[in-house]
């Protein structure tokens, strides 16, 4: 039995299966009976060290290497799936353990990140792949497509955003045409996570032609396969930072797609599309603050050992302000990631939490990592050491699973509304 087995197997008792019927959005967990607690369970802190062991033992020693090389860490993927630190979340009926919450994928990535965050990009992509099918899939579907990566360490991949359209997704120009009991699908995605190496891909179509048609009745999600014809990934994208993360675009030419392949049905398709990030986000959040974090480690290390003036530059009160600054967004931007992942797990609608954790943790994993980079001087510049690659990959945490400005956007949106709904 693989360690993650045994804690799940410990854990059972506690977390309600999240997913026992099709369509499954919204199973929860009972809401706990006793009041506001910091502390992990046994369990929790279990599967957190079991995390942060792999983090230092097959993480950290090749992550500069994935960086330079940008080849998609398959070693570390299939290694990750084998001691079951992937996909914890899908249900029983498909063959998984389906029973840890967003959560613990939060505590997972979390550690992940602080070894790099381009392999966690790579490893969570198949969670927002995967999470449409979760949410909206039936059980033949689940018991399909999630199945296969119990089966063997292949991943998912989440095809919304396009070359014209990235913030707008109403703006989605990928169409599928309904022709007998098939849809064919045609179009053009762009920055795909995991698209050369997915064995198969979430993908938004517009289904309704019509431009008044609104938004949440004129898409549809289907599951499409890598291999079909007309699918063809294009070339891997040499991005800044997280370079270990597969990114490509992909054509979608007179793709056939059964009609057994469509979530929910046609029409429900933003929805689904939106619906993933409420559950995606926080463990984004949570990558964001594993960054800032060993930024923080790095940083605090650096200043007791570097002197100037006759001093370790950590007792210059200016550097260390900025160790507090920097822990400061630490612990702020980790509470904020673990009340939206509770949330999501409860049942309790966490778009504004999730939009607020997203949007706070990668501003803290940016002003950190350049804080990191400012406290080692010049060999902060330099690729010998750590933090120049923290601040190549933490710029990403502002743009993707929505940029910052749109989480603001969520964010405004509902504190107007409300406001507006007092009144
Ligand atoms: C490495 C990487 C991985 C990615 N992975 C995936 C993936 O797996 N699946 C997927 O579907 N997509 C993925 N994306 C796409 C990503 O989600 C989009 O790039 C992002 O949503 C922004 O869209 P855009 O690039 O089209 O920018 P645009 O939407 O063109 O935005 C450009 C700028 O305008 C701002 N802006 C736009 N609209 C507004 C507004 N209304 N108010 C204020 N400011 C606004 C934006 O914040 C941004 O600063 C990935 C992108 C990258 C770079």
């Amino acid at each position: 039995m693989n360690p993650i087995t045994q804690v799940i197997r410990a854990t059972r008792p506690i977390y309600r299966k999240l997913s026992t019927s099709a369509p499954v959005a919204a199973a929860a967990k009972p809401l706990p009976t006793t009041g506001m607690c910091f502390e992990l369970s046994e369990e929790q802190k279990a599967l957190q060290d079991l995390a942060r062991k792999f983090t230092r033992e097959e993480i950290v020693p090749v992550a500069a290497q994935y960086d330079k090389t940008g080849e998609y860490p398959w070693p570390i993927v299939k290694k990750a799936w084998e001691v079951g630190l992937m996909n914890g979340h899908i249900p029983e009926h498909c063959g998984g353990v389906g029973v840890l919450g967003v959560f613990e994928e939060c505590l997972v990535g979390e550690e992940m990140a602080f070894g790099c965050t381009g392999i966690t990009t790579a490893i969570g992509g198949t969670n927002l792949g995967q999470m449409p099918v979760i949410i909206a899939g039936n059980k033949e579907q689940q018991k399909k497509y999630l199945g296969r990566l119990i089966e063997e360490p292949i991943v998912a991949a989440y095809c919304v955003t396009e070359p014209g359209a990235g913030s707008d997704v109403a703006g989605v120009k990928t169409r599928a045409e309904k022709k007998g009991d098939e849809w064919i699908i045609n179009g053009q995605k762009m920055w795909i996570t995991n698209g050369g190496v997915a064995n198969w891909y979430f993908v938004l179509a517009r289904t309704n032609p019509d431009p008044k048609c609104p938004a949440s009745k004129a898409f549809t999600g289907f599951i499409v396969e890598r291999e079909w014809a007309g699918v063809t990934p294009g070339r891997k994208e040499q991005n800044m930072g997280q370079r270990a993360s597969d990114t490509r675009g992909i054509t979608f030419e007179d793709v056939r797609v059964p009609k057994e392949n469509v979530l929910i049905g046609e029409g429900a398709g933003f929805k689904i599309a939106m619906g993933a990030f409420d559950k995606t986000r926080p463990p984004v959040a949570a990558g964001a603050t594993g960054l800032a974090q060993r930024a923080l480690t790095e940083a605090t290390k650096y200043a007791l050992e570097r002197k100037t003036f006759g001093v370790p530059i950590a007792r210059h009160q200016a550097v260390a302000f900025m160790l507090a600054d920097m822990a400061i967004g630490v612990e702020t931007a980790r509470l904020a990631w673990m009340r939206a992942a509770w949330m999501a797990d409860y049942g309790i609608r966490n778009t504004v939490l999730a939009s607020v954790a997203k949007c706070h943790a990668s501003e803290i994993a940016n002003k950190a990592a350049a804080d990191a980079v400012q406290i080692f001087g010049g060999n902060g510049f330099n690729t010998d050491y750590p933090v120049e690659k923290l601040m190549r990959d933490a710029k990403i945490y502002q743009i993707y699973e929505g940029t910052s400005q749109i989480q603001r956007l969520i964010i405004s949106r509902e504190i107007l509304n409300n406001a507006m709904q007092s009144n």
